[in-house]
């Protein structure tokens, strides 16, 4: 088996057991990166050199025995989360040169857990979209199919660990960025609760919905990386001070006795015939498992998309007023300050991203604030009673993760509200603040289908345990996309 495609845990054990370097490992990533990327573009930025200088420092760490879990392991960073010294672009024109002179937390911490970066990668311009293909750069594309999307906007760094040109990667999801795109590439993705990792560093989008999360190809994996970002960062005033749990030991395969409600309203309309069947075939196996189901209802669930792009919107237009032109990135000269502010941004922001600007501003306009924008609050606020009150009848939630499987790059780059509906089963967790995971359950096509397990807020050790388990008792994970075994 060549290097890249052990996953993280066995690549972990296979350094501690001196049986391979973190040199040897990242040069093995670093090939296979070269080897698949002029048909992935899942990275915008590989940052080789930069990694077998931290792979060597990693392996004498591990030497003078300072080596914690990840100390050694290439990862991959989706580009809206800032890095020292290492371009940062959000996929914008508007940032193209912007080299941040301060690290996230969550690169801090992977940093000290002696981690390293093999680059930075692709996504929808400013994390906004659901297909990769508002990228200011090009799109990424799938590995199962490279004619199909990966979905987004994390779509790189779920590319990238699927055609394993990374052990794990970080993405953001702030209405599904990275529970999406894990269920369109086959991957494991993690929306922890919000306020479990900190925002600090994380370019934001929408700050009262903006999570960062892992991306891995197993449970466990997911769950070391989870384990190595979260908890309290006195930079985030929203980050929250509760222990974080070891959530890798704590999978030991048991479901018995565990109430898993399905929620009847994330069966849309609309959704593909295979995906659903490869759900409902997934929750028969966790009842196989010991597990008890029972339907219940969100009522409230069918609101999620209108009030998400009202409130996601409105607080982006406040968010990206920053890109201007004078504090950050590239310039387009103008006469006066008013026509370079107006150049840059109307010249640099892709499409899309004017689209969101424009829709909050006008959401929070005198006149039209109290229609929408504080409407949007208070129906969000009956979003949130949804959840509450269905975790007086069950332990988590499983329902699909995306109504489709990979579509076709260009299928709804025309259609802003079909693109929208693809995060429908995704939006209503970060509107209620509550974690998901996904793990893979199935294809459809040859494509495949991810299992959304959603629960109580800081309860993400639950859901791991059940996807563990779910994992344990299928062989998906074992199936990959054939551009994961190229060898360089
Ligand atoms: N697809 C959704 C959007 O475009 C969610 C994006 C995200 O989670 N960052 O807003």
């Amino acid at each position: 088996m060549p290097l890249h495609d052990l996953t993280l845990a066995e690549a972990r054990r296979r350094l501690v057991e001196r049986d391979v370097s973190s040199v040897e490992l990242t040069q093995a990533v670093l090939d296979h990166i070269q080897a698949v990327e002029p048909q992935l573009h899942a990275f915008l930025t590989v940052t080789g050199e930069l990694a077998l200088e931290q792979a060597q420092a990693a392996d004498d760490r591990r030497k003078s025995g300072q080596a914690s879990t990840l100390t050694g392991i290439p990862l991959a960073i989706k580009d809206v989360i800032v890095t020292k010294d290492v371009t940062t672009t959000c996929a914008s024109r508007t940032l193209e040169n912007w080299v941040p002179p301060y690290d996230a937390t969550v690169v801090s911490r992977l940093k000290d857990a002696g981690a390293v970066m093999v680059g930075k990668t692709n996504m929808d311009e400013f994390a906004m979209g659901s297909s990769n293909e508002n990228s200011a750069f090009g799109p990424a594309h799938n590995p199962w199919d490279t004619s199909r999307v990966p979905g987004g906007s994390s779509g790189g760094s779920a590319a990238a660990v699927a055609a394993c040109e990374a052990f794990g990667a970080l993405g953001t999801d702030t209405g599904g960025s990275i529970r999406q795109p894990a269920s369109l590439c086959g991957v494991v993705g993690i929306k922890p609760t919000y306020g479990r990792v900190s925002r600090y560093g994380l370019v934001a989008f929408a700050s009262s919905l903006d999570q960062c999360g892992p991306f891995a190809r197993t449970v466990e994996d997911a769950a070391l990386l989870l384990e190595a970002i979260a908890g309290y960062d006195p930079r985030d005033s929203t980050s929250a001070d509760i222990p974080v749990p070891r959530y890798a030991e704590q999978l030991n395969g048991d479901v018995r006795g565990l109430r898993v409600g399905v929620p009847k309203e994330y069966f849309v309309e609309g959704m593909e015939p295979g995906v659903a069947a490869a759900i409902r075939t997934a929750i028969d196996n966790l009842r196989d498992l010991g597990a008890t189901i029972v339907d219940v209802s969100l009522p409230y669930t069918k609101y999620a998309l209108p009030v998400y792009y009202i409130i996601a919107p409105a607080e982006a237009s406040a968010n990206l007023a920053r890109f201007d032109g004078v504090r950050y990135g590239v310039r387009v000269e103008g006469g006066n300050l008013w026509d370079e502010i107006e150049n840059t941004r109307g010249q640099l922001i892709g499409a899309e991203v004017r689209r969101r600007i424009m829709l909050g501003t006008y959401a929070l306009s005198a006149g039209y604030y109290d229609a929408y924008y504080r409407r949007a609050q208070k129906v969000r606020t009956l979003i949130r009673r949804d959840f509450q009150q269905v975790w007086e009848q069950v332990d988590l939630l499983a329902a699909p993760t995306s109504p489709t499987v990979a579509f076709p790059l260009g299928a709804k780059v025309d259609d802003p509200v079909a693109m929208y509906l693809s995060d429908v089963c995704t939006l209503p967790i970060n509107l209620a603040g509550v974690p998901g995971v996904v793990v893979p359950c199935g294809f459809s096509e040859d494509l495949p289908v991810g299992l959304q397990l959603i629960g109580k807020p800081f309860d993400e050790a639950t859901l791991l345990r059940v996807a563990h388990a779910y994992e344990q008792d299928n062989t998906w994970m074992e199936r990959q996309p054939s551009l994961a075994q190229t060898t360089a």
